[in-house]
């Protein structure tokens, strides 16, 4: 027998206390309620934060993705609410095409943020969860999902299932009311809150679609939506962002709902970093920093543009002269 089995027989035996059983508290309604100023602010942190100056992806903070072209509502004021517009068709992002961002991201060391949201509904991708883990397998620094939040509540569990595949957080807009606003609540009581927030971007019945997108500060999806004012000044989103299409496809920007501007290479054929820095996308930043809106996206586009990526814009720019 070794000393260390003679203490141990020795010692009496420990009486292991009864834990605590952990309370869960009910939210009260005024709890979580959505605060537009700090949506912003947060934004505009992590769009000018982190390494700006990363040699394969220059400037890049925020890669938002489009995993598909389904969405079980038309709200009013989405370009969906007119099928010429924009027409729902079941296309999907393959996993071959969510790995193949992973991997790159990772080779490139990217430090910036994956946004699951684009211009469908993310939860109606018949895999999301499979998508999921297959951008996490290879890069998971920051995943944000946005969802209408209509399939996390019918099937609970999902969102534990999006959290253990690596999702950072989830963003739930509310489009019913105060009582769903409420509801959904209740449904993520027992996330922690810097997992989760709820947008209250109610669908109106009362409204038309005009006053809810003044109401909301939405931009006009570069003239597919709302009329108003067009921009004639710099815009700097194609500096700190990029737009991921459900094909793999490099859309111009998060706001070109028709890919009217074109595209720009796709990330199965060419690596993003490659298409990120090549002349197509560096010739539209050239006149966006001139302030030309030109073409059939930024020449519709009400979007102010230079609220976010002051330090991407500066970095890119500097090559321009
Ligand atoms: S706003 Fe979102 S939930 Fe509403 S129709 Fe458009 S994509 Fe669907
Ligand atoms: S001007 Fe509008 S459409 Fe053009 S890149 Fe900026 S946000 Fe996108």
């Amino acid at each position: 027998m070794t000393l260390l089995a003679t203490q141990k027989q020795s010692q009496p035996k420990q009486v292991e206390p009864k834990p605590q059983r952990v309370q869960t508290p009910t939210p009260q309604p005024q709890q979580q309620t959505f605060d537009a100023e700090q949506h912003l602010a947060d934004r505009k942190a992590r769009a000018d934060s982190g390494w700006v100056e990363n040699p394969q992806l220059p400037g890049l903070r925020t890669i938002e993705i489009n995993i598909t072209e389904l969405c079980n509502r038309t709200c009013s004021f989405c370009p969906r609410s007119d099928p010429a517009v924009y027409a729902n068709q079941k296309l999907f992002m393959s996993k071959e095409t969510a790995s193949n961002l992973g991997r790159q991201l990772a080779e490139a060391k990217f430090d910036g943020e994956i946004h699951v949201t684009g211009f469908g509904e993310p939860m109606t991708h018949p895999r999301i969860v499979e998508l999921i883990k297959a951008i996490t397998f290879h890069w998971s620094d920051c995943i944000e999902v946005t969802t209408n939040g209509d399939r996390l509540e019918t099937d609970a569990r999902l969102i534990n299932d999006l959290y253990a595949a690596g999702v950072s957080r989830l963003t739930i807009d509310s489009y019913d009311g105060a009582e769903q606003y409420q509801r959904y609540v209740h449904m993520m009581r027992h996330w922690p809150e810097d997992r989760w927030r709820i947008r209250n971007h109610y669908d109106d019945p009362d409204k038309d679609s005009d006053q809810l997108i003044a109401e909301y500060n939405f931009n006009n999806r570069a003239g597919n939506s709302a009329k108003g004012e067009v921009y004639e000044n710099q815009c700097y989103l194609p500096f700190y962002k990029t737009m991921i299409d459900w094909n793999g496809n490099i859309v111009l920007c998060c706001n070109d709902w028709q890919r009217a501007a074109g595209t720009f290479g796709n990330i199965d054929m060419m690596t993003l970093s490659e298409l990120w820095t090549a002349d197509p996308l560096t010739n539209i930043r050239q006149q966006l920093a001139e302030g030309q809106r030109l073409g059939p996206a930024c020449g519709k586009c009400n979007i102010q543009g230079t609220k976010f990526g002051q330090a991407s814009f500066d970095l890119l720019t500097s090559e321009f002269v």
